[in-house]
């Protein structure tokens, strides 16, 4: 494995994988996981993340040597591109890597480098767990009730990056197929158009949703909700929860029930030994999340819906600054949080950076560094619980003390020595 665009550490053995039907890792004691700090406040939570997992990692008898990638500006000023295909490469050759956010600009430019990665690296799952930390103030009177894991297909959608643009012959062309050819004719308004295409497969909807459900029965959940618009988009979102179902039937049908069969035949009170697997229109599904919050445990949905959701859902337990995330593909992890590169901030070492450190908590569970996981969200949380935040979460509380990025993450630190 040899690198140009790379900062290989000196120490350190990569992560192997173990057995290839299930994915399951052999990781060492001291693992080479790639790190992209990101653009824009990615320079101010990269490395605080960084100085937490090394607490966790040393506190649990291991440690991580890093490896530095470069995305985005990074690789635009050393390199003089967006996307080395070393960065790709380190990610696929050493399976487990976390990420800081990178901008993509609006309407011109170049195409996200997030979606690129999840693309390139067959990523299909986004994960993204929303769950409420004592202490953090929210919108909402009981945050508690948020206990929710979001799976977002990752590689297709609206975000397959099928666009052509307003004015080019390719564009003309498709719409010329659509109306003479398809017969869509007055559907699209005269004038300039721009056009996207929406693939939704039964491939990717059957791997992502299977994801889901043995994500639910292996951790005990209630319930899998299908999350769609298929009264509107019939064949594409119609067909997610459609082939949603099928796959469970196919494969999980002794461990799951409908919730028809919920109710025909169990009166509303599931058995503790079953999953729940129902769906719920995408628009209901936002209004649910705030009034039936516990309802909802895990769902699995399509790339935009999930984009939409799992945002809504970080409002309701304190806001983008907490809410993590992690990409996973077949024996493949790449965490990042669910915010942006929030330019407005970059390098003001003001943002909180609990989202980048619990992405990083999601990924030392993949490690099967379970301990070393709860340490790092009894820290978070102690230190929040404590008052000391960030700007963000200081906005919204009585008293506290307001600190940097840094200092935040110094404090965990701390209390990671102070439980460990
Ligand atoms: P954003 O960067 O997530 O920021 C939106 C707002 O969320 C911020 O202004 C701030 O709100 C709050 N926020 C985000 N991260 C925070 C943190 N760590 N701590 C405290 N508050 C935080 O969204 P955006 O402005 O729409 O997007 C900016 C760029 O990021 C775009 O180029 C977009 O494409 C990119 N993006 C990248 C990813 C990714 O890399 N996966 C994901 C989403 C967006 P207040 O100002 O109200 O405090």
């Amino acid at each position: 494995m040899s690198y140009e665009k790379v900062e290989v550490p000196e120490d350190g053995e990569p992560i192997t994988l173990a057995d290839e039907e299930t994915g399951a890792l052999d990781v060492p004691e001291t693992p080479i996981i790639p790190i992209i700090h990101g653009d824009g406040i990615g320079r101010d939570v990269g490395p605080a993340a960084q100085q937490v997992l090394d607490a966790a990692a040393e506190a649990t008898g291991r440690s991580i040597a890093w490896m530095r990638l470069y995305a985005g500006a990074s690789a635009r000023e050393k390199y003089d591109e967006n996307l080395p295909d070393d960065t790709v490469r380190a990610i696929r050759e050493h399976r487990v890597a976390i990420k800081g956010p990178l901008t993509t600009p609006v309407g011109a430019g170049f195409r996200s480098l997030n979606v690129a990665l999840r693309k390139k690296l067959d990523l299909y799952a986004n994960v993204r767990p929303t769950y409420h930390l004592d202490g953090v103030p929210s919108p909402v009177t009981d945050p508690s009730q948020m206990d929710m894991v979001n799976f977002r297909e990752n590689t297709e959608d609206v975000y397959a990056g099928i666009e052509f643009e307003a004015g080019t012959d390719e564009v003309q062309q498709v719409k010329e197929f659509v109306e003479e050819e398809m017969g869509f004719d007055s559907t699209i308004h005269d004038g300039p158009v721009g056009i996207g295409i929406k693939p939704i497969t039964e491939f990717g909807t059957k791997r992502l949703v299977r994801r889901a459900i043995e994500y639910a029965i292996a951790n005990d959940r209630d319930s899998v909700t299908l999350v769609h618009k298929g009264n509107i988009m019939k064949f594409t979102e119609g067909a997610f929860r459609d082939w949603g179902y099928e796959v469970d039937e196919e494969k999980y049908a002794d461990v799951t029930i409908t919730e028809d069969e919920l109710w025909d035949e169990y009166d509303g009170e599931a058995p503790d030994d079953v999953v729940v697997v129902k769906d719920r229109i995408a628009d209901n599904m936002l209004q649910q999340l705030l009034t039936r919050t516990g309802e909802y445990d895990v769902i699995a949905t399509m790339n935009l819906n999930g984009d939409y959701l799992s945002d809504a859902a970080g409002a309701q337990i304190g806001g983008l600054g907490i809410a993590p995330g992690a990409n996973f593909g077949d024996g493949r992890c790449l965490a990042e949080p669910v915010h942006g590169s929030a330019p407005k901030y970059a390098g003001e070492n003001k943002v909180n950076p609990t989202a980048m450190i619990l992405s990083g908590r999601i990924m030392l569970e993949y490690l099967g560094w379970n301990d070393a996981a709860d340490l790092v969200r009894e820290a978070v949380e102690e230190t929040i619980s404590s008052g000391t935040v960030t700007y963000d979460l200081h906005r919204q509380i009585e008293g506290g003390t307001k600190v940097a990025t840094s200092e935040f993450a110094e404090n965990v630190v701390e209390k990671i020595h102070d439980l460990a």
